[in-house]
């Protein structure tokens, strides 16, 4: 069976409810508020454990009090913590502020995610082995990720890159890519191609699959997801029709779901069955409030599809 090892974000959210957001110098009170674990690489961390696979978080927190709480919450879903790093200052942390009518703005400190360097990660590198997966995404310094991802390709492993927030991938790094993720904006700012339609979304993976890389999925929220490779498989996966209360991981927890059906189940074989899978623990979660507590487990997953 595959690790799964995760080289990415840990962040504390901080959810601030507002009626309207306030104007500069203003000062308002929130409706509601709570904070919660979340960080890309932390929520794909936690998707791929709840679906059963031996997860291993590579990530830095910072001296702060969200400190232990970001390492325990991971804990407590099942990632392997002990090789999360603890830097001086503050955790990484996002705030977000929603108004009434749902729209929010997000201010994101990368504090200790900001601080991982190619040095720290040189330590995880004995970790990597053939068939190892490893998750990156694009809140940790580019830098870092690079020289990791060559490091995982040395050793035989896997990468799944999940460009996000997104940024065009340097031309270097594509020869290491195995599996490219991207949602729509990610797609567009890639391909410099419209991406919101299915059939926008084959052009766009085409123009991808072109830069060498040899497999992509393209994500579409409820317009599902498109697979293309450069053997020539393409084929959509429709998402499940749900009642979505909040979208809040979807992408995550569908990469870490994806990740953890190719490395238990699929084997990288059955590319249809590991993305049904992944729709599937996509909808769950945007049935349900949150980011990491949405996720769903694998047996949650396998009774929703049965
Ligand atoms: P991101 O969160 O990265 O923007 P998407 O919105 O494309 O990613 O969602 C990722 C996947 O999650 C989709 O391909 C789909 O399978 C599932 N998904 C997202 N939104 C919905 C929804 N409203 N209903 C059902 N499935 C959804």
């Amino acid at each position: 069976m595959s690790n799964i090892y995760v080289v990415g974000s840990i962040n504390m959210d901080l959810v601030q409810q507002v009626q309207s957001f306030p104007q500069p110098g203003e000062t308002i009170h929130s409706v509601h508020s709570f904070y919660s674990p979340g960080g890309k690489g932390a929520n794909q961390a936690v998707a791929a454990a709840k679906s059963g696979a031996e997860t291993y978080m590579l990530g830095a927190v910072g001296s702060d009090a969200f400190a232990d709480e970001l390492t325990t919450s991971l804990m407590q879903k099942g990632v392997n913590i002990e090789q999360v790093l603890h830097k001086a200052g503050t955790s990484g942390v996002a705030t977000i502020t929603v108004d009434g009518s749902g729209q929010n703005h997000i201010i994101l400190t990368a504090g200790a995610n900001g601080e991982l360097t190619s040095e720290d990660s040189q330590g995880w590198y004995g970790l990597f082995k053939k068939g190892s997966i490893v998750l990156f995404q694009n809140e940790i310094p580019w830098r870092t990720t690079q020289d990791t991802m060559k490091a995982v390709r040395q050793a035989g492993g896997y990468t799944i890159f999940n460009p996000a927030p997104a940024m065009p991938i340097p031309e270097e790094a594509l020869p290491l890519i195995d599996l490219l993720v991207v949602n729509e904006t990610e797609a567009e700012v890639i391909s410099k191609r419209a991406a919101g339609t299915i059939s926008a979304a084959k052009q766009a993976a085409e123009t991808i699959l072109e830069t060498g890389v040899p497999r992509v999925i393209l994500t579409l929220g409820e317009q599902g997801s498109l697979y293309m490779d450069q053997d020539g498989l393409s084929f959509v996966t429709p998402a499940y029709s749900v009642h979505a209360v909040d979208t809040t991981a979807a992408g995550d927890t569908f990469i870490g779901a994806l990740a953890a059906r190719l490395a238990l189940t699929s084997q990288f074989k059955d590319w249809n069955e590991a993305l049904a899978y992944a729709s599937a623990a996509a909808a769950l979660t945007v049935t349900r409030r949150g980011a990491q507590e949405s996720i769903p487990t694998l047996q949650q997953i396998e009774a929703f599809i049965a």
